[in-house]
């Protein structure tokens, strides 16, 4: 048997065990917001991995976004060396998951396992992938217990509320700082042959409008604020949005659709606020003197920032020179830097091996649309050897019966784990 073989059917022979962890992570619900139970996952992880030879650390982020006594944001990090000096590989895993909404036919956090497939909010993203990288890095230390460097793997707070609480706040203190840690894997639900190279930049604004009030009956004596972001809006169709479309990349951004730069509205708020459903009264007759509107710009690692704020201050600048009373303010409210791993960095190249040794075809490179933690070990770590690579497919993210493959998670566990051997024992 080859030393490939051995590794796989040491995986294939930890398939239970597989399950029943997955399993036992989906049942303890770490629904986000509020943010809990990340204490007691927390604790899970700590008795699994410190059976398996980790050192464990429980990180609080004190004074972070939603932490509190009742919520407090909770992180473990698990570190087991190796037997000589060598390279860092860390698996960072979100704990917390997305509400489950409605729409279920299974117990959202009962872990049922039917055909192969195991159901629960977080099933893939990302209870599975979490899994999956412990038992990849236990069966790799069963296998070659003489490697070298070190394994970590880390459960991080807050991924879907910005992870300020989590990855943002480890990072901040030094724990992927290049010094310490010099691969990093994140499994996110990307399917098992794809590595995901990083994602398009995020820029959010609320730009307001301005008016006057005055009656309904007479708009003439006041200044319609609805009206004048309704220029906005027309200028946004005439002028940004074509030019939006012409932005392509570079990026291998899935799905297709968002190879270029996107622009969404958010919401639009203006005049009265919206009556109850119980209420039975009429509204007023007002001129609504603001309305406000939330833009969600995404963008290319060909573009900068600070002209994707400056290409929107130009319409509203244009439009207060020929609009008479067109008045605004624009609020940033969130900024994320594009960010992509170079396809030659080793952890890409050992994780394109190894999917290649499992499945026998080539990895396919993708770029997600959306964020994800990553931002943090790049922007604020510098850390630029990190990918998301797990099983599980991402239009299930965030959907009812959302579900993972067992096979897959099989799979992914073996790549992750000869991706470990080549980085860890070359
Ligand atoms: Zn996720």
């Amino acid at each position: 048997m080859s030393e490939t073989e051995k590794l796989t059917e040491e995986i294939a022979a930890r398939r239970e065990d597989l399950i029943a962890l997955t399993q036992d992570l989906i049942r303890i619900p770490t629904r986000n917001p509020p943010g809990e139970n990340y204490r007691e996952i927390c604790d899970y992880l700590d008795r699994r991995l410190r059976r398996g030879g980790f050192a464990t650390e429980f990180v609080r982020a004190e004074g972070a976004p939603g932490d509190s006594d009742r919520t407090p944001r909770w992180n473990i990090v698990a570190r087991r060396p190796g037997a000589r000096p060598g390279p860092c590989v860390h698996f960072n895993a979100h704990i917390d998951v997305v509400t489950e909404g409605a729409g279920w036919t299974r117990d959202p956090f009962g872990g049922a396992l039917e055909d192969g497939r195991i159901y629960g909010r977080g099933a893939c993203d990302m209870k599975g992938g979490l899994a999956a990288a412990i038992v990849a890095a236990e069966a790799f230390v069963a296998c070659h217990p003489d490697h070298a460097g070190a394994i970590e793997i880390s459960g991080t707070a807050d991924e879907e509320s910005g992870g300020f609480g989590g990855v943002a706040h480890l990072a901040e203190r030094g724990w992927f700082a290049p010094d310490r840690v010099q691969h990093v894997i994140i499994p996110e639900p990307l399917n098992k042959d794809r590595i995901c190279l990083g994602h398009r930049g995020v820029w959010w604004a609320e730009i307001e409008t301005k008016g006057e009030i005055a009656h309904g009956s007479m708009p003439f004596l006041g200044d319609c604020a609805v009206r004048h972001m309704g220029a906005l809006i027309a200028e946004m169709e005439e002028r940004l949005f074509p030019a939006l479309a012409e932005k392509r990349t570079e990026m291998p951004v899935v799905p297709e659709g968002a190879r270029q730069s996107t622009l969404n509205i958010n919401s639009i708020h203006g005049g009265a606020p919206e009556q109850a459903a119980d209420d039975t009264g009429l509204p007023a007759p007002c001129v609504p003197d603001r309305c406000r509107m939330v833009i969600d710009r995404r963008f290319l690692i060909e573009e900068d920032v600070e002209e994707v704020r400056a290409e929107v201050l130009r319409l509203l600048r244009g439009l207060q020179d020929r609009r008479a009373g067109f008045d605004y303010e624009l609020r940033e409210l969130f900024r994320v830097l594009p960010t992509m791993t170079a396809r030659e960095a080793p952890v890409v190249t050992a994780v394109a091996g190894a999917v290649h040794a499992v499945f026998g075809r080539a990895a396919e490179y993708v770029v997600s649309p959306g964020t994800y933690d990553q931002k943090h070990i790049d922007r604020i770590g510098r850390l630029r050897n990190c990918i998301a690579y797990g099983p599980g497919i991402l239009d299930l993210a965030h959907k009812p019966d959302e579900w993972v493959g067992v096979e897959d998670m099989v799979q992914s566990a073996q790549v992750m784990a000869l991706a470990l051997r080549e980085l860890l024992t070359a």
